[in-house]
C-alpha cells in the first residue's frame, strides 16, 4: 500500500477532515451518486428496475431524495411500475407483500458495513498507514452513535482498542458536559450556567445530532 492506497482510506480521510460523523459523511455523498447514477443509467438496467419491484419502491426518505433531481421522466417510468402494480392489487383486493428492502436503503448498509469494517481492521495496513489513519481519525468528529452502534455489532470485541477508547471517551465527555448542562439549568444556578463554555450551553444539539447521525 504505497502508491495506491485503497481508495476507501482516502474517502475516510477526507471525511474525517470534515466536522460530523464520517460515516454519515461518506454515506450522504455515496448515496447521492447511486441515486444520480440509478436515475441516468439504471433506469433502463434490469437487475435494478427487478430489485427496484422487489422492495415496492424506496422508502419514504429515498423517494424524497428522487424528487430533488427533478428528473420527471424517471421518476414516472418507475413510478408507472409501483402504481400499475397497486391497481392489480386494488381490483384483487390483496396487496401483495414485498420482502426486498428498499435499494437504496440496502446499498446505504452495504457502504456503511465496508468502511466500519474497513475502520475496524486498521491493524491490517502498514504501520505507516495504520498510524496516519489513527491519527486522522482520532482528530475527527467521530462516529455518530448509531454508526458506532453498528460496528460494535459487526465487529463485537474486534473493534481496535485506539477506536473503543477514543469513541467511549467522546460519548463519556459528552454526557458529562450534558449532565452539567441539566444541573446548571436548575433554578438558582444561573451564574453557573453564565460560566459554561459557548459549545456547552447548548450541548444539547450536539448530543442530539450524535444520537441520530446525520444521514440525509
Ligand atoms: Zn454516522
Ligand atoms: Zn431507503
Amino acid at each position: 500500500m504505497i502508491n495506491d492506497k485503497h481508495v476507501n482510506y482516502f474517502a475516510l480521510q477526507k471525511a474525517c477532515e470534515k466536522p460530523g460523523c464520517p460515516i454519515c459523511d461518506i454515506v450522504n455523498e455515496r448515496i447521492d451518486r447511486y441515486i444520480d447514477g440509478m436515475l441516468f443509467e439504471h433506469i433502463s438496467d434490469r437487475v435494478f428496475r427487478a430489485q427496484y419491484r422487489e422492495a415496492g419502491g424506496f422508502c419514504n426518505r429515498h423517494s424524497q431524495a428522487l424528487l430533488s433531481y427533478r428528473d420527471g421522466l424517471a421518476v414516472a417510468i418507475l413510478g408507472q411500475g409501483e402504481i400499475s402494480e397497486k391497481i392489480e392489487d386494488f381490483k384483487k383486493k390483496k396487496m401483495r407483500k414485498y420482502k426486498m428492502p428498499c435499494p437504496a436503503c440496502a446499498e446505504q448498509e452495504r457502504i456503511e458495513n465496508e468502511f466500519l469494517q474497513f475502520m475496524a481492521e486498521s491493524g491490517k495496513l502498514d504501520e505507516a498507514d495504520e498510524k496516519e489513519l489513527i491519527s486522522f481519525v482520532t482528530k475527527g468528529d467521530g462516529l455518530c452513535v448509531p454508526h458506532y452502534a453498528r460496528l460494535v455489532q459487526l465487529m463485537g470485541k474486534k473493534v481496535p482498542k485506539w477506536l473503543v477508547q477514543f469513541q467511549e471517551t467522546k460519548f463519556a465527555s459528552l454526557l458529562e458536559r450534558t449532565n452539567r448542562f441539566i444541573d446548571f439549568s436548575a433554578w438558582g444556578k444561573q451564574k453557573q450556567f453564565e460560566a459554561l463554555p459557548p459549545e456547552d450551553k447548548v450541548v444539547w444539539k450536539e448530543l442530539a445530532a450524535n444520537l441520530r447521525g446525520n444521514i440525509q
